[in-house]
């Protein structure tokens, strides 16, 4: 600990505990926006596997990969990425070498992160892999776990990973119980690593980073920079101040943030915004995000609910909107959506599009024009649309995001700005297009 903070002193940061909240992260110098506050390797990280793409296990590099002679699991974009993961694997590739075919396909991406973390406390108490004070394991040790508010049926699957892990491992002093418990840890603290365009690659422990506390309203990021984490501030963090990032989307209802906190976290946010809860800006931000749309298409007002909860009022111009209404259109959306994943998971992004336009057009009707869930229906038009080359119709989808963006997220941060640099990739692309055809 001692060593920990000494490191982490020079970049003018302290860890603090605090009584009712456990450990935090203070600035003990200013920071001003953008400022790289805290950056940190993986103690261990593994690349994510989908039916169509895969990635090193170094490096996350999806081109010109190569499987491992030995395992035929683990792919090296080259031999520079296989020899520093040499070490490690060396021990893993034993150990996946010895499963057979039927339980290999049991192999996910979380196991092995699970298995490679073991593996690297193994090679570090041995000192085959040196420690310093920002890479050992006594930092994992100390994450929390919350394994007593696991609930039966994740404690269930918990338990069959970690038997799936020991017969990988086949270690005689490791029990199901204490690998179930580390699954529990890995859960409220490992983070998914992202590419520069927040597209998801891999997953990642980070124990130092782990220590930075959340709030709805965070005054810091995270970003990764290949697998380094990089905290970088996106407000100004004057000297003495606690360091907080976002672990979820931020971009939702006052009561949808509490619940996803809740459920993956276990603890109730107490940051600005949501200590507005129940507040007359609190309500009218949450039923403009998440509400429903006045009757009267030129009115902006939110919608509450009546007294009687039969209906909808308009909080501006005071017009009603039934409730048998509204559970019609949901009824419509939801008929559609459901069409509409089924084409776009079997491949039929095209045939998905009319689909897409179906349900925005319906949500058009239901929910404010500022709605997350408007806004995310045309995000995946957005994408569909890009991933087709239909540049024009892609832009327009992305331009209207962005005020909603401008509303959900701080001035600085990188959804909004990847949202603008989108926009900006976009109209190159039409341009570009008239000039070609
Ligand atoms: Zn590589
Ligand atoms: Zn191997
Ligand atoms: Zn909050
Ligand atoms: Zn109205």
């Amino acid at each position: 600990m001692e060593e920990l903070q000494r490191t982490l002193s020079e970049k003018g940061i302290t860890v603090k505990t605090l009584p009712e909240k456990g450990r935090c992260l203070f600035s003990t110098r200013d920071f001003s926006p953008g400022d790289v506050i805290l950056s940190e390797e993986p103690y261990v990280s593994v690349p994510n596997r989908t039916s169509t793409e895969s990635r090193c296990d170094c490096c996350f590099a999806s081109s010109k990969l190569r499987r491992c002679s030995i395992c035929q699991v683990v792919r090296y974009c080259g031999s520079t990425c296989q020899k520093s993961d040499w070490k490690l694997h060396r021990l893993e590739c034993q150990a996946l070498a010895r499963l057979g075919k039927d339980r290999l396909k049991y192999l996910t991406p979380t196991i092995r992160l699970m298995v490679k973390l073991y593996l690297k406390r193994k090679l570090q108490t041995e000192k085959m892999i040196l420690c310093s004070a920002v890479d050992n394991y006594n930092l994992v040790e100390a994450l929390v776990s919350h394994i007593s508010e696991v609930n039966e049926k994740q404690l269930v699957l918990y338990a069959q990973m970690a038997n799936l892990v020991n017969l990988i491992l086949q270690w005689p002093d490791i029990t199901v119980k204490e690998i179930a418990e580390m699954f529990s840890k890995l859960a409220c603290n490992a983070h998914t690593i992202c590419d520069s365009e927040l597209r998801p690659l891999g997953t990642g422990l980070y124990p130092v980073t782990s220590i930075i506390n959340h709030s709805c309203f965070s005054n810091s990021v995270l970003v990764f920079e290949g697998k380094m984490a990089v905290i970088r501030a996106v407000q100004s963090i004057p000297e003495g101040t606690e360091v907080f990032i976002s672990y979820i989307e931020t971009a939702g209802s006052t009561m949808t943030r509490q619940k996803a906190l809740k459920e993956q976290y276990y603890f109730t946010c107490t940051c600005p915004r949501c200590m507005k809860v129940g507040q007359y800006d609190d309500i009218q931000e949450s039923a403009t995000l998440e509400g429903y749309r006045c009757k009267d298409n030129g009115c902006n007002g939110f919608l509450l609910r009546s007294s009687d909860n039969n209906s909808f009022i308009c909080q501006q111009c005071g017009l009603t909107r039934d409730k048998e209404d509204i559970k019609k259109i949901t009824g419509e959306v939801n008929l559609l959506s459901e069409k509409a994943s089924m084409l776009l998971s079997s491949g039929h992004n095209a045939e998905a599009i009319p689909m897409y336009s179906g349900i925005e057009k319906l949500q058009q009707k239901l929910y404010h024009p500022s709605s997350v869930n408007l806004m995310r229906t045309r995000e995946t038009l957005l994408k569909i649309l890009m991933e087709l080359h239909r540049w024009e119709e892609a832009l327009a989808y992305c331009r209207w995001t962005i005020p909603v963006y401008q509303r959900v997220y701080p001035e600085i941060h990188p959804s909004l700005g990847l949202q603008y640099y989108t926009c900006g990739k976009l109209e190159c692309a039409c341009f570009s297009d008239i000039f070609t055809t």
